[in-house]
């Protein structure tokens, strides 16, 4: 159940997987995301440092 690289939960496959002891592990130790790229964490490239003008009035 427990990732051997991270020592997370990893994601159910199954429904079966989803018990009260993995979401209480979820809950302690965090959700495993090696194998699966994270979609709720892209790199949106709107939040990159924007350089300011130089020279401008204040
Ligand atoms: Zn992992």
């Amino acid at each position: 159940m427990l990732c051997l690289t991270c020592h997370r939960v990893r994601p159910a496959l199954d429904r079966a997987d989803y018990t009260a002891e993995r979401a209480w592990l979820i809950v302690r130790r965090g959700l495993c995301t090696c194998g699966t790229p994270n979609p709720a964490a892209p790199r949106p490239a709107h939040l990159a440092p924007v350089r300011k003008p130089a020279g401008s009035p204040k």
